[in-house]
């Protein structure tokens, strides 16, 4: 599960890592008022969407007064934002943040990781950091520094140090550095995150050492003990047909192509979808109907792939052996009686 950059920002208040003043505004006057209460010459306004990339697609603005402020929070509400991570269709931006303006010296990049190849909570930092931490990763990879977090000891001073030494920040703000890595490491580890990236950290003209963004996700099989993160869900951020689907316990992933694809099993689910794939198809998403799936779920399953208007076919690929067929059927009959089928 994602969460929004000011959502992120409070919880990393919350365990005392440096970032700067900012509120959340759902409206042209609520930025107004936000910028109003921070009373800084330099206000930004920064679009918030559950996606990277806002900086160089026109979604964060630094605005000098509080006519500015007004200006690109209209600007910015209500509009498009395509950045590229949120694919050709964009996100309507909702909400801003409203934050003080930081005079930055330079920008880092620092963030944990559960590291599969070494089953460990991994801290990556570069002195790289900014917009392109893909492209330093792509081509130099050599100035991006790790850390292996043992789970029993946790992030030691020493290794947060060493990374800063690594990072090159200078020498008087190592240790600021290295108390904002371990605060980071605290917060990831008891909300279970599984990625946390603060891209840009920035060294700023008065020696703060703040997060300027903060990028979350949190892992969904802890989520049942942290009701704290669950309330900061934002459906409009979320694929309708995957909210749908999770209402109805049915593991539902929307893709891109025309195949509706209703399947039981993750493993038979995705040899499915190699299949339609190897032939030159393109399934139109992932669904997992389950063992014991009953009539109305398979209906509803069924009702989520003809609500995707790209789907031209659907692939019914059922392995008996852990479910009935007679109630595959029931549903995709009841199904038909309540939606209109449309035959090619
Ligand atoms: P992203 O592009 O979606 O990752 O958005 P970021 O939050 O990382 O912002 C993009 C860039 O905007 C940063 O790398 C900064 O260069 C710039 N920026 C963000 N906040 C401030 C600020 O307070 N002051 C200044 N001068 N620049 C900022
Ligand atoms: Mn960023």
């Amino acid at each position: 599960m994602n969460i929004h950059e000011y959502q992120g920002k409070q919880l990393l208040r919350d365990y005392g890592v440096a970032v700067s003043n900012g509120r959340v505004a759902f409206s042209p006057d609520e930025a107004v008022k936000a910028a109003k209460e921070l009373g800084t010459d330099v206000i930004v306004v920064k679009a918030q969407i559950h996606a990277g990339g806002r900086g160089k697609a026109g979604g964060v603005k630094i605005a000098k007064n509080l006519d500015e402020v007004r200006e690109y929070a209209k600007e910015l509400l209500g509009k498009t934002l395509v950045t590229h991570q949120t694919g050709p269709e964009g996100k309507e931006i909702k909400r801003l943040l409203i934050e003080e303006g930081s005079d930055i010296k330079k920008e880092y990049y620092i963030g944990l990781v559960v590291d599969r190849a070494t089953d460990r909570v991994t801290l990556m930092g570069s002195e790289e950091g900014g917009m392109d931490i893909e492209e330093v990763a792509e081509k130099t990879p050599e100035k991006i520094f790790k850390e292996v977090i043992d789970p029993i000891v946790g992030l030691t001073g020493f290794q947060a140090r060493r990374m800063a030494f690594n990072m090159n920040i200078p020498t008087h703000l190592v240790n600021k550095a290295a108390k904002f890595m371990l605060g980071l490491y605290q917060v990831f580890v008891e909300k279970d995150a599984s990625i946390v990236e603060i891209n840009p950290l920035v060294v700023t003209s008065n020696d703060d050492v703040l997060a300027l963004d903060a990028k979350f996700n949190f892992d969904a099989n802890a989520l049942y003990r942290h009701k704290d993160i669950v309330e900061l869900r934002d459906f409009d951020e979320e694929d309708a047909k995957e909210i749908e689907a999770s209402k109805y316990d049915l593991s539902y992933i929307s893709l891109d192509g025309n195949i509706g694809c209703m399947v039981n099993g993750a493993g038979l689910a995705m040899a499915t979808m190699d299949t339609i794939n190897y032939y030159g198809g393109a399934p139109a998403n992932f669904l997992d109907v389950g063992g014991g799936a009953t009539a109305e779920k398979v209906t509803e399953a069924f009702k989520i792939i003809l609500s995707d208007e790209a789907v031209k076919g659907i692939f019914v690929n059922i392995f008996g052996g852990i479910m009935k067929c007679d109630v595959i059927a029931e549903g995709v009959i009841a199904a038909a009686k309540e939606v209109d089928f449309k035959y090619h």
